[in-house]
């Protein structure tokens, strides 16, 4: 069939068949068929969706257009998390080198920034050096050797996620159950792995808005991993504020950094602006942890991931990481050009358009408008308050750190308008994890 056709169907609402997904992607992979026949196929599905049966025929053609890690050289459960997407969403740099010193290998295939939202390989390589490109059999001797090691979609790993997620990001073309299911699924069960852990985001800043909406995905997620046999786990996590401190790539590993050395970053609130970071961290790590069978309990689990983290295991880890994986972490890209966002009221932080955060650092060039742009990865927003602290008329709400005035004045224009004040102190605290999911 004609790829037009196929396209044609899809428009129409029609059922593809599994030979038409596989011969569609695979003939895009070995660049056959265009980018802009992919894009057109990619919104009619974004528009029609698919059916479950589709959907698993996607994952299975982007899974094998690409080989699986043969990980049977390590001896030892095999875990990883991937996250639906967010912003200031950093949890893998620090939950991997915990899992890790727990003795739980973590072979972790990621992504670049997506849409509005932040991607581990972009964090990643404001490290200098750091290489994310590396060859199979190094990516598994480097697990193997210190626990851990991140890589990207590669030429061999998942070729046809490399090149429908990039051009997911500049297509608006992201936020499709069956498109983020066949991507994420994909990826994580080429690795090799035993177990996962999902982190699935809802509210303003992810792609599913609601709860309800960020369940049918985990769920979706879910029987798509246990139809591997992988043993699978899903927290539904808020977006509804940004996660941690910072956004923004060299920004989001100094933040990382801190938290490994057990530092804290107490702002005017009083409250440590790393807690959230450091506590989602913990808790998706003592999942992975309790996925594999070494403790019995999931508190037993939390508190040697909590034990990790407070000895320094986790830090050495993530450094012996970077060591192999070529990053000098004694330069990790950090511009100190600033500008500060006040508060244009006072009152209590009642709402953050979390979304226009992520536009605004796109606005920074931390992220991408289209797929060759090359990014800022020094560039970033810092927050100084969360939902329901109290801020006076003229405090500072964001610190843009960027070094070319005419993006720094833009995104200052987006984030004026991010945020929300109530005269009404809010009368629930903001829940980080709603709901866990077996
Ligand atoms: N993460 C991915 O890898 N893919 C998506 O589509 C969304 C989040």
């Amino acid at each position: 069939m004609l790829a037009a056709e196929i396209i044609k169907k899809k428009r129409n609402g029609e059922q593809l068949t599994a030979e038409e997904i596989n011969a569609f992607i695979l003939d895009y992979t070995i660049g056959k068929i265009p980018d802009y026949q992919m894009s057109a196929l990619l919104m009619a599905i974004y528009i029609q969706g698919m059916t479950n049966s589709e959907t698993l025929a996607l994952t299975k053609t982007m899974l094998h257009s690409g080989t699986i890690v043969d990980t049977s050289l390590i001896k030892g459960f095999k875990a990883d998390k991937h996250s639906t997407g967010g912003v200031g969403d950093k949890t893998s740099l620090i939950l991997g080198p915990i899992v890790a010193a727990c003795g739980v290998y973590v072979p972790m295939i990621s992504g670049r920034g997506l849409g509005h939202t932040g991607g581990t390989l972009d964090k990643l390589e404001s490290i200098s050096g750091f290489n994310t490109q590396i060859a199979l059999d190094k990516f598994v001797a480097i697990t193997k050797e210190i626990g851990l090691c991140f890589i990207g979609q590669t030429k061999e790993i998942c070729p046809a996620d490399k090149k429908i997620y990039a051009l997911r990001d500049v297509t608006a073309t992201v936020e499709s159950l069956p498109l983020i299911c066949a991507s994420i699924m994909s990826k994580k069960m080429s690795e090799g792995i035993d177990g996962l852990v999902l982190d699935v985001k809802f509210g303003s800043g992810a792609f599913m808005k609601t709860a309800d909406q960020a369940r049918t995905l985990a769920q979706a997620l879910m029987s798509i991993g246990q139809g591997y046999g992988k043993k699978i786990t899903a927290l539904l996590t808020s977006m509804n504020q940004p996660l941690g401190r910072f956004a923004g790539n060299g920004w989001e590993v100094f933040e990382c950094l801190e938290i490994l050395e057990n530092k804290k970053h107490i702002g005017a609130d009083g409250a440590d602006m790393y807690a959230d970071t450091r506590e989602l961290s913990l808790q998706l790590s003592s999942e992975m942890i309790f996925q594999s069978g070494k403790y019995l309990t999931l508190e037993d689990s939390y508190n040697a991931a909590k034990h990790a983290l407070e000895s320094g295991e986790a830090l050495k880890k993530f450094q012996s990481m970077c060591v192999a994986q070529s990053g000098d972490l004694k330069q990790i890209k950090l511009c100190l050009e600033k500008l500060t966002i006040r508060s244009m009221r006072s009152g209590f932080i009642s709402e953050f358009n979390v979304e226009k955060i992520g536009i605004a650092a796109i606005q920074l060039r931390a992220g991408r408008q289209k797929t060759d742009d090359v990014l800022d990865l020094s560039s970033g927003i810092e927050f100084h308050k969360k939902l329901g602290d109290y801020t006076e008329k003229g405090t500072p709400l964001f610190t843009i750190y960027c070094e070319r005035i005419e993006d720094s004045a833009v995104a200052a224009e987006i984030l004026s308008m991010c945020y929300s004040v109530s005269e009404i102190q809010p009368a629930q605290k903001h829940q980080l994890i709603k709901e866990r999911l077996t």
